[in-house]
């Protein structure tokens, strides 16, 4: 059984899918951290983001895999452990700038398709409905406005002790949502066939039940 979780930066997909998954007693893969491995990979060697032809390069060359601690991904690049490196705007700013290149994707979606087909997974991403698992037995396209977004952010940052600027973050997420929307390959759109959640207004238990009900009715 295969969950697809789509949508745009900061809408809570790894919350739910988390929790989903742990309900189900699915596998959670988080792509956008295998995107970010590349991206944290390249700022290591001090590589522009826009060399598109050196990121492929360094790609093809750089091992990226997941091993599972408990029920928590972890990410190692060239057998290193870099999950806790990964999570800095910064760091997926720029992943969306690698995303665009054919290549890397390529080499993350062989990943991606193995641990669903050997897994029971609930794997969130942007085009995992579209691109990745077409033939997903659910797919949500879990979404909210760039406004509740930016301030879930923000209020996540704070209470790591940061002091965000909101209106900065909003633009990020607005910049980010352009480029992964607009890119020529696998670009982030709903699914025709995936069930729209606007989390907006909608708690965290909420939009749980709501995507395990779904996930009942396809026969989890
Ligand atoms: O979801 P997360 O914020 O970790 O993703 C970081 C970036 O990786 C996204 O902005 C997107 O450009 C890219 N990504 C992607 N396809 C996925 C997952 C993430 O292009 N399936």
């Amino acid at each position: 059984m295969n969950i697809a979780i789509d949508g745009p930066a900061g809408a809570g997909k790894s919350t739910i899918a988390k929790i989903v998954s742990a309900k189900l007693g699915y596998i959670y893969v988080d792509t956008g951290a295998m995107f970010r491995a590349v991206a944290y990979n390249c700022a290591q060697l001090d590589i522009d983001p826009e060399d598109s032809d050196r990121i492929a390069a360094v790609s093809s060359e750089s091992d990226i895999s997941i091993k599972y601690v408990g029920d928590v991904q972890r990410v190692f690049l060239n057998g290193t452990d870099v999950t806790d490196h990964l999570r800095d705007e910064a760091v997926g700013n720029m992943a969306s700038v690698v995303a665009r290149i054919p290549e890397v994707r390529s080499i993350l979606l062989d990943l991606q398709r193995k641990l669903a087909r050997e897994n029971d997974v609930v794997m969130d991403g942007r085009d995992i409905g579209t691109c990745v698992l077409p033939d997903a037995e659910l797919k949500i396209y879990l979404t909210a406005s760039s406004a509740v977004r930016a301030k879930r952010r923000y209020d996540e940052l704070v209470a790591k002790g940061e002091t965000p600027d909101i209106d900065v973050i909003e633009k990020d997420i607005i910049e980010r949502d352009e480029r992964d929307m607009n890119r020529d390959i696998a670009p982030l759109k709903q699914a025709d066939d995936a069930v729209l959640v606007d989390s907006s207004y909608m708690t965290i238990d909420e939009v749980t039940d709501r995507i395990i009900t779904l996930a009942r009715e396809a026969g989890a």
